[in-house]
């Protein structure tokens, strides 16, 4: 049965998500003339609004902190004609023409081209106390953080190819690094763990969970259990990062466009676009190996020159491109 759709809007590009992938398409569509409309999603701001100082993004030599930096980038979307709404796309049908998104299951846009830009989530443990210190010594990215953390004893949480990177990054900095592994082996590809086991300042802990994060205002110590022998032990240190995986935003793509078995968007090599033409990915949505703000932004940049290339050369009904 076809239901009757309140369309109330129609834009040349549409936007999901509101990181620095998003931000930076719809500033390049919007110089692009192509009047993007971009929808924030639940968390305005992305990943970046729940970490404090950015200190790796090229343009801010004395870093800045995350919220600001995509408040900047929301003003630099707006100034340049960018149509900002907060709101969530609950569905997308993009077999037809022009493609349809549901909004906050309410009313429909349509749209000629869509860049998809929402992100991934990192995985949390899950307890109380990660949650009251996340920016306060716990982290989800070692990379953004570690450098906080210079001499001073750290832990992670995790044994995929993730946690061996960040560990090893960690090492270079740090004085020493806690790994806790919740089985007797590693998931980490087999090169990566032997570079594990090399370090010396890396003390991997098996069979080994966090129970909870102790410190008033930031990290000051862990309390761990090994899930075999039952004992607890508690270990000082000054940041706690988790590196147990990332989950891509992309449930509402599910039967829409190609993903790969983990749920990242593919997109064809050296480029945004999707299997669907016209409709491009940005971010980590797609990216499962660098995950930066700045290759995220860099995406970005290229789904809105290819939408905008894209939109030249195909005619849009009612519209002139
Ligand atoms: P993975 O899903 O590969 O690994 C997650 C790890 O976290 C596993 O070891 C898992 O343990 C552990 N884990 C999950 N939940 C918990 C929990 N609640 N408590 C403790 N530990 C937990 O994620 P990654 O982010 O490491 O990698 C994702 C993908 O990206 C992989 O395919 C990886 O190969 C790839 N990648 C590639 C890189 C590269 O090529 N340079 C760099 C980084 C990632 P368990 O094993 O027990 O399930």
């Amino acid at each position: 049965m076809t239901q009757e759709r309140n369309i109330q809007k129609r834009t040349k590009c549409l936007i999901i998500g509101s990181g620095p992938a998003g931000y930076t398409a719809a500033i390049y569509a919007a110089r692009a003339n192509l009047n993007p409309i971009l929808y924030s999603g639940l968390q305005p701001g992305g990943q970046l609004t729940i970490t404090t100082d950015v200190e790796n993004f090229p343009g801010y030599p004395n870093g800045v902190l995350g919220p600001q930096m995509m408040k900047d980038l929301e003003e630099q979307a707006r100034r340049m004609g960018t149509d900002l709404q907060w709101g969530s796309v609950t569905k997308v049908d993009f077999s037809k023409r022009p493609f349809l998104a549901e909004i906050d299951e309410d009313y429909w846009v349509e749209a000629d081209s869509v860049i998809i830009s929402t992100g991934a989530s990192a995985r949390w443990l899950g307890l109380p106390s990660e949650q009251r210190l996340s920016g306060f010594g716990v982290s989800a990215c070692a990379v953004c953080d570690g450098f906080f953390f210079k001499d001073k004893e750290v832990a992670i949480v995790g044994a995929g190819d993730t946690a061996a990177e960040e560990a090893l990054y960690l090492s270079k900095i740090c004085k020493k690094v806690h790994m806790f592994v919740r089985r007797d082996e590693m998931r980490a590809s087999k090169i990566m763990q032997d570079r594990v086991f090399k370090t010396e300042n890396i003390d991997i802990y098996w069979n080994t969970e966090v129970e909870e994060v102790l410190g008033e205002n930031k990290v000051e110590a862990v309390r761990i259990i090994n899930n075999q022998t039952k004992k607890n032990q508690e270990i000082d240190l000054s940041a706690l990062f988790i590196a147990i995986g990332h989950d891509p935003n992309s449930k509402i793509f599910e039967g829409q466009i190609d993903l790969d078995e983990e749920g990242y968007i593919i997109t064809k090599p050296n480029s945004t676009e999707t299997n669907i033409p016209g409709v491009f990915a940005s971010g980590d949505v797609q990216d499962k190996i660098y995950r930066q703000a700045v290759t995220a932004a860099g995406t970005g940049c290229m789904a809105a020159l290819e939408a905008e290339r894209y939109l030249a050369t195909v005619e849009v009904e009612g519209l002139k491109v």
